[in-house]
């Protein structure tokens, strides 16, 4: 018999510095926070608009909270399909140029739903090694075959579809890597996938609100459309500030998903005052883009002085400006002294990213203020030494 140990393994995982604690938030989600009982700036949340905690959001739940109570009570296929799901299903299917949107609780379910309604055994599912673990995990669930292909590697990606040529063929790609940055090729993707009639499925949790001149995210910035990318998958906790998610797309597979999505059959519906809070910062994305052209400068100001400093920077234009450090203990480190200077960054370990590609995930809201970014300048170069000799 082998028993469990449950200590042991935990005391290993902390000797390799790969041991995971959380902080204590005191209140909303904002750049200036109180954690663990300390004022600091934080530069590590998704709020990339400043919506989770924005007033008119506020009172929109709160109003949805009048009309429609607390919770959802029951599945969309039960009674737990509100009028204000209903309302943002063809608000968020709009907003992104579809005929049609299905709600989710949440991302994660949605790419495990939307995987897993599409793909029956015999079928072929690729994915870039860089997807968000939801989307790895689809595949891994799902009763197709499950390939990786190296990150961005479209030529790889083009021998392996020509393998497998007879079969229903899915490309999985997120839109915005959500570690690194960095946008999918997804102008060649989808010639590729065009010529071999696959699908290709984006996540989009990244880009949406934040990238394309109305933020409706990476699919506008290339200015693809449905019959480039059938299947779109948006996030509501990030940008918009609020919860859950939808997955968009044509008329056959919002139904295909409502008939077949077991993460969207077998599960209570979103609190309804969530959609209708959802519906508000949605107006705001679409209505104040000065939030997006805040944030552009945010990070240009903050890449201009990054580079001049030497720290070693991403290829990345979005939010997302992860400094890679390579050893995980080294990026618990820098992200302590950050810490101990009034600045919240987490250190982003294996298995979340690849080993040795330990760093710091930085991230920028429209919320911050030019002082804020020049704050945390200050306190990388103090840090130097830090980065450079570990
Ligand atoms: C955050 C994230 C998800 C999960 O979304 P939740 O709504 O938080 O479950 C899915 N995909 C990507 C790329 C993400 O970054």
């Amino acid at each position: 018999m082998l028993p469990f140990d449950l200590e042991t393994e935990l005391e290993q995982r902390r000797a390799a510095g790969l041991y995971r604690t959380r902080r204590v938030l005191e209140g909303a989600q904002t750049v200036e926070a109180v954690v663990d009982g300390k004022p600091c700036i934080t530069f590590c949340s998704n709020d990339y608009l400043g919506l989770a905690n924005h007033p008119q959001v506020a009172a929109a739940m709160k109003a949805g909270i009048d009309r429609y109570g607390v919770g959802g009570g029951a599945s969309h296929l039960v009674n737990g399909h509100s009028a204000a799901h209903h309302e943002l299903e063809e608000a968020l299917a709009e907003f992104v140029g579809r005929p049609r949107a299905v709600l989710f609780s949440t991302g994660y379910m949605a790419n495990l739903g939307a995987v897993g309604a599409l793909m029956r055994k015999g079928d072929v599912i690729f994915e870039d090694r860089l997807n968000h673990a939801s989307l790895l995990d689809a595949g891994l669930l799902a009763k197709a075959e499950f390939a990786r292909y190296p990150h961005a590697d479209v030529e790889n990606l083009s021998r392996r579809l020509e393998s497998s040529e007879d079969r229903r063929q899915l490309i999985v790609t997120d839109g915005v890597f959500s570690m690194d940055g960095d946008l999918a090729p997804l102008p060649r993707l989808c010639r590729l996938a065009k010529d071999r009639q696959a699908w290709v499925m984006v996540d989009d949790a990244h880009g949406i609100g934040v990238l394309g001149a109305r933020g409706a995210g990476t699919l506008e910035h290339f200015n693809l459309g449905t019959e480039e990318v059938p299947v779109l998958v948006g996030t509501l906790g990030k940008a918009l500030g609020t919860a859950g998610a939808f997955v968009a797309g044509s008329e056959a597979l919002a139904e295909t998903l409502i008939q077949h999505a077991r993460t969207y059959i077998y599960t209570t519906a979103m609190p309804p005052a969530v959609a209708v809070a959802t519906l508000q910062s949605l107006r705001l994305v679409i209505e104040e883009p000065w939030r997006r052209d805040k944030l552009r400068g945010l990070i240009e100001r903050f890449r201009r002085s990054a580079s001049e400093m030497d720290l070693e920077l991403m290829p990345s234009d979005t939010p997302i400006q992860p400094l890679m450090v390579g050893a995980a203990d080294r990026a618990v480190r820098l992200s302590e002294a950050l810490w101990a200077r009034g600045l919240l960054i987490t250190a982003i370990r294996p298995p979340t990213v690849p080993k040795e590609t330990a760093r710091l995930r930085i991230t920028f809201s429209a919320a911050h203020t030019e002082q804020h970014v020049d704050r945390l300048l200050a306190a990388l170069d103090e840090l130097r030494e830090e980065w450079r000799d570990g």
